[in-house]
């Protein structure tokens, strides 16, 4: 068990959207123990809360886009990784666009600029959930599975077949080191040949060589230099983590990743956070139920013969 952190002090971040094209700044602040992540919309006349929770997950296509159902914001992934593996467990972070900067499509200016800003130790204790039955998410061929596990740990597999990424396995046990030493630079990719038809649909606008590690199938290499011979997997590793950021307690378990994405890991995480409240509810409920359907349900069956 570890102490809830937040910042030192503010920090703020600027450039274009992967999305939009367009500008868009953010400033980071420290907030007190139990907030959790909360982004606050200030590109309307009034502010919008968000709370980085799933319940606010509205699109998981493209990117993690979050809404309170009058403001967006969208591509939050890197920035909530960089988080919650730097164990900022209480931020208020300002929007003043409804993208986050892409920056250089990786982690790495958002891990910077957070540890040159420091972290503060709060007083509350961060809740932890550790795995002890096996947890699972599946999608078609792709699935995301939790075991136990004393720490967090991660192994992930993506499959591009007929590119030259291929297949790639990575594993890390998670800590915020391991991540500024091997997940924070991997960048986001794509391939060229995917670009125009993205761009018909109005995504990755603002894409350049500066902000996305590109390849090329049809001539089977990467276009710009890769940071690390596996930087595609690692970078689904980082975005993986993104997701986890919802479930705003920590979790210990060895999580199994094959071919995952946005879509997978935040069924993944909802149903991680189902069994944790699931579990939580099981401990604190009171042993005589006042609402009486409960009764109804549970009147006719045995309850020392179901299974547990
Ligand atoms: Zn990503």
């Amino acid at each position: 068990m570890r102490r809830e952190l937040t910042l030192k002090k503010s920090v703020e971040f600027e450039g274009k959207g992967l999305h939009s094209g367009h500008t868009s700044r953010i400033i980071l602040k420290p907030a007190p123990e139990g907030t959790g992540l909360v982004f606050i919309s200030k590109s309307g006349a009034v502010n919008q809360f968000i709370p980085y929770s799933v319940e606010s997950v509205v699109d998981t296509r493209n990117n993690i886009s979050i809404s309170n159902g009058r403001a967006l914001v969208k591509t939050v992934e890197h920035l909530v990784s960089a988080l919650y593996a730097l164990h900022i467990d209480n931020c208020i972070i300002e929007c003043f666009s409804n993208e986050i900067p892409i920056l250089d499509g990786s982690a790495n200016e958002f891990v910077r600029k957070i540890m040159e800003a420091g972290r503060v130790e709060q007083t509350r204790n961060r809740e932890e959930f550790r795995i002890i039955n096996p947890i699972w998410a599946t999608l078609d061929d792709k699935y995301i599975v939790a075991l136990p596990y004393n720490g967090l740990k991660c192994c992930y597999t993506i499959s591009f077949p007929n590119s030259p990424i291929g297949t790639q396995t990575y594993t890390n046990v998670i800590t915020s080191e391991t991540f500024i030493e091997n997940l924070a630079s991997a960048r986001t990719f794509g391939f060229l040949e995917d670009l125009e038809n993205y761009q018909k649909n109005g995504l990755v606008l603002g894409v350049s060589i500066d902000n996305v590690n590109v390849y090329s199938r049809k001539e089977n290499k990467a276009i710009n230099s890769p940071r690390y011979n596996d930087e595609p997997v690692r970078h689904k590793m980082l975005d993986l983590i993104g997701s986890l950021a919802l479930l705003n307690f920590d979790i210990k378990g060895f999580i199994i990743a094959y071919k995952g994405g946005h879509t997978l890991d935040v069924m993944f995480t909802r149903k991680v956070i189902n069994i944790y409240n699931g579990i939580n509810q099981l401990y604190t409920e009171r042993p005589y139920r006042v609402d009486a359907s409960f009764y109804i349900h549970t009147g006719s069956s045995d309850i020392e013969k179901m299974p547990s």
